[in-house]
């Protein structure tokens, strides 16, 4: 077993990763397996390891439904799609493609782009983001290494910590751009207290769509190694959250953590959103932290 971005002989253990019957928020018959996360000394990357089988994946991935990865939450524009929009109005922009599009949400919300390009690898998704203008141009996120367009901007939001190897993934993207080109890229960050609170039991590295997790020194380090400029960089809730659910999740957290051994005696008998009774793997399972501020998104520049 070697790091998937440097090949790094060496990857040291983290923690174990619980097992999960949750995948991109669609609740599965049978949970997905543990697995460990790992960290490469060598390039900083952490990962993790093993992963579901590629056919397991894929088809989860088309299962995924209309209502997942949306754009909104209640009713505001999301953060990183904020941070986005404000560095699209500070250029002129005449092309811009979004990996992972989705439903073509973002790029049918932005103006005065002429080409809107995507690359989507669910079908259902894609055709709505192509019912929105949106020419789809793969569907595959490794289509990114096939293509010859170069764009003004490739955007990226919530998609890095799908892929096996992110410096290729950034490789990819940086290949896309035209001269002074920008990357938008968002994701979750291990650098968050929350996470460094929790280790390997952070709810965000225990969803099993994630397979790397970066943070912005990684990615300053990762870009300059390429060439890249890191022009601005904002860290934020990935959800918006009452002061209510803020603290609840903060006390259910703090909590996991001084008492593991007790939340799972209490999955066993029923408590709590997973079905431990059934699956006794997933009695391990630390709670959802969504309101924390664990995401940031960075804004790249090739010279
Ligand atoms: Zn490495």
């Amino acid at each position: 077993m070697h790091c998937p971005a440097c090949g790094g002989k060496a990857p040291e253990e983290l923690g174990p990763l619980a097992a999960s019957d949750q995948f991109a928020g669609r609740r599965l018959d049978h949970p997905l397996p543990p697995a460990t996360l790992y960290g490469c000394p060598d390039c900083g990357l952490w990962f993790r390891y093993p992963l579901p089988d590629a056919g397991v994946l894929s088809d989860l991935y088309a299962g995924v439904g209309q209502d997942q990865w949306q754009h909104a939450d209640s009713g505001k524009l999301r953060r990183d799609w904020q941070a986005a929009r404000e560095w699209l109005r500070a250029r002129a922009t005449d092309s811009l493609l979004d990996v992972g599009c989705f439903d073509g949400e973002f790029l049918a919300a932005t103006s005065g782009i002429s080409e809107r390009c995507g690359i989507e690898r669910n079908s259902g998704a894609a055709g709505r983001a192509r019912g929105k203008g949106v020419e789809i141009l793969g569907n595959e996120l490794e289509s990114l290494s096939t293509l010859s367009r170069r764009f003004d901007v490739v955007t990226a939001f919530d998609v890095i910590e799908h892929v096996r190897d992110p410096r290729r993934f950034l490789a990819d993207a940086a290949d896309r751009l035209r001269p002074r080109g920008r990357i938008m890229l968002a994701t979750g960050n291990r650098d968050a207290w929350s996470w460094r609170l929790m280790g390997s039991h952070y709810y965000y590295c225990t969803l099993p769509e994630h397979c790397a997790f970066l943070c912005p020194r990684w990615v300053r380090q990762e870009a300059e190694r390429i060439g890249l400029k890191v022009v601005d960089c904002r860290t934020y809730s990935h959800v918006a959250t009452r002061f209510a659910g803020k603290l609840r999740e903060l006390t259910t957290n703090l909590a996991w953590r001084a008492m593991p051994a007790v939340f799972a005696f209490l999955r066993r008998q029923g408590f709590g959103d997973r079905d431990a009774a059934r699956h006794p793997d997933l009695a391990a399972h630390p709670p959802m932290w969504s309101s924390a501020r664990d995401h940031f998104i960075v804004l790249l520049e090739k010279p």
